[in-house]
């Protein structure tokens, strides 16, 4: 591996100058307003000179080549591969983060990967992605490169994915999401304390980005919630958020219920059981969401895709590893009942393989 890269000094949008002297950043709800040389909450983003600059442009924390089901994605396009990186900083503190080593990065001794937004997009389409993700840490921080990057990609065919905490304001919205042909956005609890308690963030901004890629943008959307036993798994919490799910974002958006593991700052809870999830997931369904999943655990059921109108399995999962396939382009098989999201003729096959892979 090559040695640490050089931070950037790349012009960010949503900024402007202060009375005081200061900038303040606009791109998330934490509005940081620096001083000269001063960085914000997530670190990445800096006043140099009086400008807001990314020191992030460019730089990867690394390559990978995932199954999009990995992101998670299930209903985008399944079985087939996804080029996968992310940088460092976060714009959230999440106590349980399963990625805090590239989120919390305050140096760029993570950062040996520099490519160009048209290098990572030849590489996608040379590697036979169909997409590519902004994951690992949120894309927001480094939305200037993930932007150049997705618009290289669609260039090429390949699909630009978001994967993120939807931590933003409603000037980055639109402008970002302009970029993006699907999305995974976490919706990390259900209540204003639990984000304040477990991520030095708020919960309003999530619901409202939720929201607006549902009701304003063609966005494939789906949403994850890792389940953290005595935090955010009891069933009145998800009761409460699967009614507010089936009110605003309606019966189609899939949903998918993870298994929490001792990570970070949050090693005093114990890994969530398979049960919680398979109780989230009933209740879920009885909402009338149609499109209900549990992960980071084995469950046949769980990750499988039925077909909500006549029961019909029509695409069976092992772990990330497709198996039988009962659609016809976008319909059940047996019953034609139109299913919700972006599917190729036949199944893609890149199963439950992970390959790192360097650029350049
Ligand atoms: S993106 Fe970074 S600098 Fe901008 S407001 Fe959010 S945490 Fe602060």
């Amino acid at each position: 591996m090559a040695g640490p890269v050089t931070p950037s000094n790349h012009p960010t949008r949503w900024w402007s100058p202060l009375p005081d002297g200061r900038i303040e950043c606009r791109a998330c709800p934490r509005y940081c307003k620096l001083h000269a040389g001063q960085r914000g909450f997530c670190f990445v983003r800096q006043n140099v000179g009086g400008q807001m600059v990314l020191t992030t442009y460019g730089r990867s924390s690394g390559f990978c080549v995932d199954p999009i089901e990995k992101k998670p994605l299930n209903h985008f396009y399944p079985g087939t591969s996804v080029l996968s990186f992310g940088t460092a900083g976060c714009n959230l503190g999440c106590r349980f983060c399963q990625n805090w080593d590239i989120s919390k990065a305050r140096e760029f001794d993570r950062l040996a990967d520099q490519a160009a937004p048209e290098t990572i997009a030849a590489a996608a389409q040379k590697l036979g992605c169909w997409s590519v993700a902004f994951t690992y840490n949120d894309p927001v921080v480094f939305a200037e490169y993930a932007m150049d990057v997705a618009d290289a990609c669609r260039e090429a065919g390949v699909a630009p994915v978001a994967v993120t905490a939807g931590y933003m304001t409603e000037e980055s919205r639109p402008e970002f999401y302009q970029h993006m042909d699907a999305a995974n956005v976490d919706l990390k609890g259900f209540t204003e304390e639990f984000y304040h308690r477990n991520c030095y963030g708020e919960l309003a901004p999530v619901l409202e980005t939720l929201k607006y890629l549902h009701q304003a943008t063609p966005v494939w959307l789906e949403v994850t919630t890792l389940l953290i036993p005595g935090e955010n798994d009891s069933p009145a919490e998800i009761e409460a958020a699967a009614d507010w799910f089936a009110a605003n974002l309606g019966p189609n958006v899939p949903w998918h219920f993870t298994a929490f593991h001792p990570d970070y700052k949050m090693l005093d809870r114990p890994a969530t059981p398979p049960a919680t999830l398979t109780r989230a997931r009933a209740i879920a369904r009885a909402h009338g969401l149609r499109y209900i999943y549990t992960g980071n655990v084995r469950d046949a059921e769980g990750s499988s895709t039925w077909c909500p109108d006549c029961g019909e399995r029509l695409i069976a999962r092992d772990g990330y590893e497709l198996g039988e396939w009962r659609l016809k382009k976008n319909r059940c098989a047996n019953c034609g009942f139109e299913i919700a999201g972006h599917f190729a003729e036949h199944p893609g096959h890149w199963g439950n393989r992970r390959r790192s892979v360097r650029l350049g």
